[in-house]
């Protein structure tokens, strides 16, 4: 993610949007201002919920007490309320005083295992198992905001009742980092279990927190968010004396060979005018002394596309080169493939539509052309099956970006974002 470039990019444009060549603003709904002044109301709880939740973090799959907090909170605003969906999710369903379309918007609540270093006053001291050790864990993608910024909106639609022209469903999701091995979780799990029927969804909304300008939102109409592929590479070779590595199969060097294999795929092999691919080694883990070459060696790593054709072309390109250069050292290679996430791939007609509606939210603080992200997002499951719209929030410039120990969110941005959700809710069911 191009933090650096998105920054430059997102300030050149608003200067743009003040100057000579401004856009007329779009005039104001009847409810705007009681959509603005509830956001206001509540920030003291949104703040108070959110600096809980990181206090409090859950890894995925595990956020049963994020769970209740949201689930009790539902209960309270008189929603109806399931839990248990997709594990640890949590529904709210909120039937307006007219009848009409049904708008989703979604939150995600899992936390990360990484060790927080933000020395905020609420900063997280917790630990739990992930993968057969204690790690310690930390809101650093901002899902604590998300989740605090949802209930907040639920309450301010909750309380305006009469003037929501339809139904909102409130999804809370969890395991967007992706479920632990062996796990289903996320959002295909609960696509699976019926999340978008019953009542049948027309079209879902989801924020991210991203570092930018506060309370600025930020899209890509179409593709937006890479496809992500997780691989492991199980490499068996021949221990030889470090001394003597002709006795044995020199595994450092042929796993050299395959990273650089994989990086001439990606900039030598496919067409790059076409669209952006990343083919990343990320971890070699292997041997345990100087003098040693080990018999094994494992990589793991990611692929991130947004071409379906590419794709499948590098996945075969990747196997075909760790045979090849295996079979030259005479090792052997076990190639696994996992946690597919598709393009998040934002509705065109959709986001036009629903432009206006993020102009007036953030007071004309919008960009609709950033560079395409290479990151991944699980919200793809949802637009896969409904037209879906997925945009971010600015969060101000924290010491570190998204997943990093020193991730923050300037929570002022969190009013905008109430703000945001609530009014896109409102206008899609009054037809935009
Ligand atoms: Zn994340
Ligand atoms: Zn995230």
């Amino acid at each position: 993610m191009s933090k650096t470039y998105w920054l430059a990019g997102a300030a050149a444009a608003f200067a743009l949007t003040t100057g000579a060549q401004a856009q007329p603003a779009p005039a104001p709904r009847p409810y705007d201002a009681a959509v603005f002044a509830a956001a206001k109301a509540l920030q003291p709880k949104v703040v108070a919920w959110r600096r809980d939740f990181h206090e409090h973090p859950e890894l995925s799959n595990s956020e049963v007490r994020t769970a209740k907090i949201v689930a009790d909170h539902l209960r309270k605003l008189g929603l109806e309320v399931r839990t248990g969906v997709g594990k640890t999710g949590v529904v709210g369903i909120l039937k307006g005083g007219k009848p009409g379309k049904v708008v989703a918007l979604r939150a995600d609540m899992d936390a990360l295992p990484v060790a927080e270093q933000t020395g905020l006053a609420f900063a997280s001291k917790v630990t739990a198992q992930y993968n057969g050790q204690t790690v310690p864990v930390m809101h650093a993608c901002g899902h604590d905001s998300h989740t605090a910024i949802l209930m907040g909106t639920a309450e301010i639609l909750a309380t305006m009742k009469d003037q929501v022209d339809g139904t909102v469903v409130f999804i809370f999701q969890p395991a967007e980092e992706g479920p632990p091995p062996g796990e289903e979780g996320g959002a295909p799990l609960m696509v699976k279990e019926g999340v978008l029927k019953n009542p049948k969804v027309d079209a879902i909304f989801g924020l991210h927190a991203f570092p930018g300008p506060v309370g600025a939102m930020v899209w890509r109409p179409g593709p937006m968010m890479a496809a992500s592929d997780r691989f492991e590479i199980q490499l068996k070779g021949r221990q030889a004396h470090g001394s003597m590595p002709w006795q044995g199969i020199d595994m450092s060097s042929l796993t050299a060979d395959i990273v650089t294999a994989f990086n001439q795929v990606t900039s030598r092999q496919i067409n790059v005018s076409k669209t952006p691919t990343v083919l990343t080694v990320a971890t070699l883990h292997g041997g345990l002394r100087y003098n040693i070459i080990p018999e094994d060696m494992t990589l793991t790593g990611t692929l991130r596309t947004f071409d379906p054709g590419m794709r499948t072309d590098v996945i075969a390109r990747a196997e075909k080169a760790v045979t090849s250069i295996t079979e030259r050292y005479g090792a052997s290679a076990k190639f696994t493939w996992g946690n597919h996430n598709p393009v998040t791939d934002n509705n065109r007609i959709l986001a036009a539509a629903m432009k206006p509606t993020l102009t007036r939210a953030t007071g004309g603080k919008v960009l609709d052309d950033i560079d395409y992200i290479m990151g991944a997002e699980d919200f793809s499951y949802f637009q896969k099956e409904v037209p879906g719209f997925f945009y971010h929030l600015g969060v101000g410039n924290p010491k570190g970006g998204n997943h990093s120990p020193f991730f923050d969110v300037d929570e002022a941005a969190m009013e905008i974002g109430v703000r945001a959700q609530a009014l896109m809710a409102l206008d899609f069911l009054k037809g935009s």
